[in-house]
């Protein structure tokens, strides 16, 4: 099963992503993480993206695509794949088109405000993975997984959200039109409660 989950910053395809890549059984490929990945090694790749990430824009499609093609050249994804993050412009659609036939498209729907409100308030951590709300947190400070200090991310700052969203809008929002057209997208509201909005991708990836 090849999945994309498309969405605004901050619709929860990380984390549905997560959930859904382990109730089916295949590998969840987040393009975010990998560049933060390739930023905490240093890499060239990383070492490009970087530049671009802090600043809530996109990092060039050829880098992009470059990176994706040989993640999905490898064996755990013969059998499938969720992608999250990843095409984020239609040039980026259009090179994977040519290398894969994407079964299913989930597009998480959430107003701006919503993301604004999530994305400025969002907390992580380095070290887990995990995520938090300031709302939530009551003051505290360390990852009660993990016990390490959260952080937020450079991306997440009341600037660099509002970049992030104008650059969905302009960029990445037209592949709803595209894969609307294809016939392969399902619109699932990303407001509703995260167990509501598992259960309803997996009843329309399952179908
Ligand atoms: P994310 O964690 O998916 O929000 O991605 C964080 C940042 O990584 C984005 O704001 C972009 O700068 C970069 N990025 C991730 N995926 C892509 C992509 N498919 N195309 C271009 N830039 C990307």
């Amino acid at each position: 099963m090849k999945l994309i989950f498309l969405g605004p910053p901050g619709a929860g395809k990380g984390t549905q992503a997560t959930g859904v890549s382990s109730n089916l059984r295949v590998p969840h490929i987040s393009t975010g993480d990998m560049f933060r990945n390739a930023i905490k090694n240093q890499t060239p790749t990383g070492l490009e993206a970087k530049r671009y990430m802090d600043a809530g824009q996109l990092v060039p499609d050829s880098v992009v695509v470059a990176m994706v093609k040989e993640r999905l050249a490898m064996d755990d994804c013969q059998n499938g794949y969720i992608l999250d993050g990843f095409p984020r412009t239609v040039p980026q659609a259009e090179a994977l088109d040519t290398i894969a036939k994407i079964d299913v498209v989930v597009d998480l729907d959430v107003a701006d405000e919503e993301l604004i409100a999530r994305l400025s308030g969002r907390r992580v951590c380095l070290a887990c993975g995990a995520t938090y709300h300031v709302s939530r947190l009551n003051g505290e400070t360390k990852c009660a997984s993990c016990g390490e200090e959260l952080i937020q991310r450079k991306d997440d700052s009341a600037e660099t959200v509002l970049n992030r969203l104008n650059v969905y809008h302009e960029q990445t929002a037209p592949l709803v039109d595209y894969y609307q057209k294809k016939g392969n997208l399902k619109v699932i509201d990303g407001a509703q409660d995260m167990d509501t909005i598992f259960e309803s991708i997996l009843a329309v990836v399952k179908g």
